[in-house]
């Protein structure tokens, strides 16, 4: 076990404490998914290729993606941070214009030694039975002890999206749509979440 107490630990030019808070602050309270995703973008900080123009991927929507919108300028609606949801905990910071960077993983085979951390990323007990404290602590504890590291290079063609370049008016909703999605927009084909939706200009007595 390392001996380095939180007072020492610093993430992305914020020591432990100031980022606990900075979580709070900004993800309403201190998620496990994000004290670990900040030594995560750390990380994957200290080993960036050369470069000047960083994007980011996040390979799971749970947690990782509010670290790297809190510690980096890559977030989803400036476009520079991509979630591809491959349900793995893991990240990759990239050169935007060579797609050379680094991407960072949890390595399984280090969580022996660490039965709370395991316990959370495999989900192996509920969560109110789990024991947050402790979690918490091992996180603090373990620091990027259970990381990985791999140098990687994106598929810049495979990432980028042109779905959105020509916009039409659906004739259904009335709603502006990319026109690559079809005749009508893609809520119209189907693929809308609502149950129940008003019909705008109609009042509902
Ligand atoms: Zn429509």
């Amino acid at each position: 076990m390392k001996n380095v107490t939180s007072s020492e630990i610093i993430i992305c030019g914020h020591t432990y404490d100031e980022y606990i808070e900075m979580i709070k602050a900004f993800h309403g309270h201190v998620a496990p998914g994000m004290v670990i995703g900040g030594f995560m973008v750390d990380l994957a900080y200290h080993n960036l290729p050369q470069g000047e123009f960083f994007d980011a991927i996040c390979e799971t929507r749970a947690c990782l993606p509010d670290a790297i919108q809190l510690l980096t300028p890559c977030t989803v609606g400036n476009g520079w941070l991509r979630i591809i949801d491959l349900g793995r905990f893991a990240l990759s910071l990239y050169e935007k214009y060579t797609g050379d960077g680094v991407r960072v993983y949890v390595d399984s085979r280090k969580l022996d030694n660490w039965p709370e951390i395991k316990t959370f990323l495999f989900k192996l007990k509920p969560k109110k039975e789990q024991d947050s404290e402790a979690l918490i602590t091992e996180m603090n504890l373990a620091c990027t002890s259970i990381l990985g590291v791999q140098k990687v290079t994106i598929n810049l063609n495979a990432i980028k999206s042109s779905r959105r370049d020509t916009f039409s008016v659906c004739p259904s909703c009335g709603e502006g749509y990319p026109k690559n999605d079809g005749e009508t927009c893609l809520g119209c084909q189907g693929e809308a979440p609502y149950l129940h939706s008003e019909i705008p200009g109609l009042q509902e007595d």
